[in-house]
């Protein structure tokens, strides 16, 4: 069960998250960073160093922030660049 990182991330990047993962699974992209869901050991590292409290463990995603998980996971598949509902959400 991956963890996954929501839209508390985007236009803040932090990046304390992607010192703390053991499997360097968490990429940037232009407005937040994402989890790989096929290479994150589900450690838990990265949750509690977030100071924007943007991940979460996939299935405790409250549901306004159930599409997350699909953000994350498509991000690497993509073509590159944010994911195209990340990249359509409003600057902050
Ligand atoms: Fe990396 Fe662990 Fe966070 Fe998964 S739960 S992204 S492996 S730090």
């Amino acid at each position: 069960m991956p963890y996954v990182i929501t839209d508390a991330c985007v236009d803040v990047m932090d990046r304390t998250c992607v010192d703390q993962c053991p499997v360097e699974c968490i990429r940037p992209g232009e407005r937040m960073l994402y989890i790989d869901p096929d290479l994150c050991i589900d450690c838990g590292a990265c949750e509690p160093v977030c100071p924007q409290g943007a991940i979460h463990l996939a299935d405790a995603l409250p549901p306004a922030l159930q599409r997350f998980r699909t953000i994350n996971a498509e991000f690497f598949t993509g073509p590159g660049g944010d994911h195209p509902d990340v990249a359509a959400l409003p600057s902050r």
